[in-house]
């Protein structure tokens, strides 16, 4: 045997046409386990078999098996392979074993083991299982993720898409096919609807510019009603992979949020960060010589719609109160509800005052008109108030000042309206501001004190009671009038505490007094609004000593006016404490009759108005004769106040007014001075002839 044969990896073996061995080499014994020295040529294929079976090396083989198989694979075919699994001692082997008939010489056969390389392919069969498995699940999550993928090459050619790509652009299978152009994509695209700031041809020229600068790009589609974000990174062949992502639910919300910080959410009009951010733009343009105007608006008798028909209500109207401002707006004006019923216009490159002023005039108009919501009919109004730029101001605090200060003077005015600001509106603030320090500097400085103006008993002609008037001192020694101040401490709540130190004090001066005569005080709304008056009152009482029946409350029409609950429920406290309550001022203000029926008073002090001047001879008299009239069937007592001549007197003596209080008999008088006229006052005087 040549030495080639024998290096040879696999079993060889030469067997003549009737099976004997002729040629053999080293692997061929030991892959049949057989021993090399019982070999010969000559030996017979059941010989062979027979040695192999002997050897042991296949317990599960018998000679006549052996032989049978090998007998069938040379009868099958002249030539061929088969793969033949044997068990060994160690473990189970396979064979490849080839036959070759050759003419002249026989049956050439070669036994190779390939049981090592069975078990590599196997490997590298699962392996590649593995491998599609996975490219199939890549495939899927590629396929199934919100996002668009198109892959082109450098010469801008499609190389793979997914799904999602297709489907977003609503993609024909014919243009996602690989190896599409880009531009034919892009151009069905184009004229499909799709719609981007570039045009076709800068939005190619953009893909191709990412693709040769190898830089990243965005871009924003529009198509068929959706934002899709496109997103370019290039790759390092030239090509780029593109990522397209729908982001119009997302952009929907970024905008519903940048919305929201910007706009009022009742009425969508600009709110008041907005209306600041256009302030300061208006600032901007008046540097710049450019004019502009605001005007604040706020709705009158807006409140009691919120309070009587509630706030679902009150909101329907504000809702409409802003759609007829906004017809009134032109492209360029900004319309803003700055909080509650408050809103304001900014008029841009106006300059004068026609302008503002006749958009005043119509926003005035409209409001007025009446309001058909939820089945009720509603009457509001506006009261505008207009600063114009740079007369007024050039800084967005003082231009929205003035207009407030403008606004507040138009509200004052009682009647919608609308106001253009003055200087002199802010020196009224500014006086405004002088009264509230005085007044708290007053109040912990001794600087309050009381004047009592008596009230007549018209048939007995005695002082029945006396009202305490509050009188501040200013630190120039001149003494104000509580008209002057008594509004702004009610603004400002001041007059909290200085109404409890009125209270102590008259309390304290009427305990005094003889027992018959009673001391009437004035109250506020805004005490009203406070929490414990009526502990206030109980404890003023207790201190003082004063009995509660000698005491008297008076309040005006304007507390009923904004009644609550809550003050109805104080004002009947009140009085099963023994205190009596009185009507004050009435006629002065909405007069309503209604207001009488709503609480049982004591007393009603009809205001000096229906006294003085015409109204005396042309209504006073009918107006005395009413109120007395509804006195008598009430049970409430009556006086006259403001009686300055003896004619009045007369006349409402002769009408049946009980009391009378006025310049004819006293005025306010100090502590000391009532107090004089108190004592002397038994037996009673006939102070009405004494003093006329
Ligand atoms: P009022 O309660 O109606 O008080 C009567 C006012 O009429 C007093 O003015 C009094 O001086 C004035 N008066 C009395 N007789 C005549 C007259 O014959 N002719 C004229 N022309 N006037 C007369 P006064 O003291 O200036 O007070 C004005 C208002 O200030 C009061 O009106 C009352 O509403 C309020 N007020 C006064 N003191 C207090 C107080 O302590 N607390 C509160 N909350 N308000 C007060
Ligand atoms: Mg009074
Ligand atoms: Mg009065």
């Amino acid at each position: 045997m040549s030495a080639a044969l024998n290096s040879m990896p696999h079993a060889f073996s030469v067997w003549s046409d009737d099976l004997q061995l002729l040629c053999w080499n080293a692997s061929f014994a030991e892959i049949n386990g057989i021993d090399a020295r019982t070999l010969k040529a000559g030996l017979s294929l059941a010989e062979a078999a027979a040695l192999a079976v002997a050897a042991g090396a296949r317990p599960h083989l018998s000679a006549p098996l052996l032989i049978r198989l090998i007998r069938r694979q040379f009868a099958r075919s002249r030539s061929g392979i088969r793969i033949h699994q044997y068990e060994t001692l160690f473990g189970s082997r396979l064979t490849a074993i080839t036959h070759e008939h050759v003419i002249g010489l026989g049956w050439v056969v070669t036994q190779t083991d390939v049981t090592d390389t069975t078990i590599a392919t196997e490997a590298m069969q699962r392996r590649q299982q593995e491998i599609d498995h996975q490219r199939m699940r890549l495939e899927a999550a590629v396929n199934n993720m919100a996002q668009g993928i198109s892959m082109f090459d450098s010469q801008l050619r499609l190389v793979i898409c997914n799904e999602p790509y297709r489907r977003i652009y609503k993609l024909p299978t014919t243009l996602v096919q690989p190896g599409t152009p880009l531009e034919a994509i892009v151009d069905h695209l184009f004229a499909n609807g799709m719609m981007n700031r570039l045009a076709r041809d800068s939005y190619l020229e953009q893909r191709r510019q990412t693709a040769i600068r190898r830089e990243r790009s965005r871009i924003v589609n529009q198509f068929h009603g959706r934002t899709i974000m496109v997103q370019n990174h290039p790759m390092r062949d030239g090509g780029f992979v593109t990522t397209h992502e729908d982001v119009t639910e997302q952009r929907e919300k970024e905008d519903r949020i940048r919305h929201m910080a910007r706009h009022d959410a009742l009425t969508s009009l600009a709110n008041r960060s907005q209306f600041l951010e256009v302030m300061s733009d208006v600032e901007t343009r008046l540097a710049h010589g450019e004019a502009a105007a605001v005007l604040c608006i706020d709705l009158d008798r807006f409140k009691p719609v919120n309070d009587t028909l509630g706030h679902a209500v009150g909101d329907l109207v504000l809702q409409e109160v802003a759609r007829r401002l906004l017809g009134l707006c032109r492209p360029g004006d900004l319309l803003a509800r700055l909080g509650g019923d408050e809103f304001a216009i900014v008029l841009r490159a106006v300059d004068g005052r026609s302008i503002p002023g006749s958009v005043a005039e119509r926003i005035v108009e409209a409001i007025s008109q009446p309001f058909q919501i939820d089945g009720h009919q509603i009457a509001i109004g506006a009261s505008v108030g207009i600063a114009l730029a740079p007369r007024d101001g050039i800084t967005s605090e003082r231009l929205m000042t003035n207009a407030d200060l403008a606004l507040y003077q138009a509200k004052g005015d009682g009647r919608s309206g609308y106001q253009f600001f003055t200087p002199e509106m802010s020196e009224a603030v500014e006086s405004r501001r002088a009264i509230e320090n005085g007044l708290r500097h007053a109040l912990d400085n001794n600087g309050l004190h009381l004047v009592f103006q008596p009230l007549m008993d018209l048939k007995r002609h005695r002082i029945t009671c006396c009202e305490a008037l509050l009188r501040w001192t200013r630190a120039d020694g001149t003494v104000a009038s509580p008209a002057e101040f008594i509004p702004v401490a009610e603004e400002t709540g001041m007059i909290v505490p200085i109404g409890e130190w009125v209270l102590r004090k008259a309390c304290d001066t009427a305990a005094t007094w003889p027992d018959h005569v009673r001391v009437a005080v004035n109250l506020s709304a805004a005490q009203f609004k406070m929490n414990g008056l009526c502990d206030t009152v109980d404890r003023a009482l207790a201190d003082s000593g004063l009995p509660a029946h000698r005491l008297e409350l008076e309040i005006t029409e304007s507390l009923l006016l904004s009644a609550s609950d809550t003050t109805l429920d104080t004002l009947h406290r009140l009085r099963r404490m023994g205190v009596r309550i009185c009507m004050d001022d009435f006629g002065a203000g909405y007069c309503a009759l209604s207001y009488l029926r709503n609480f049982p008073f004591d007393k009603i002090k009809i205001d000096r108005s229906f006294l003085s001047g015409d109204s005396w001879t042309r209504d006073g008299i009918a107006v005395v004769r009413a109120v007395v009239g509804l006195g008598r069937a009430f049970d409430m007592a009556i006086v006259a106040e403001g009686v300055e001549t003896k004619e009045q007197s007369d006349a409402v003596r002769a009408e049946g007014c009980d009391e009378a209080q006025g310049f004819l008999f006293y005025r306010g008088l100090p502590d000391d001075q009532i107090y004089a006229l108190l004592k002397d006052q038994n037996p009673p005087l006939n102070l009405v002839q004494q003093r006329a």
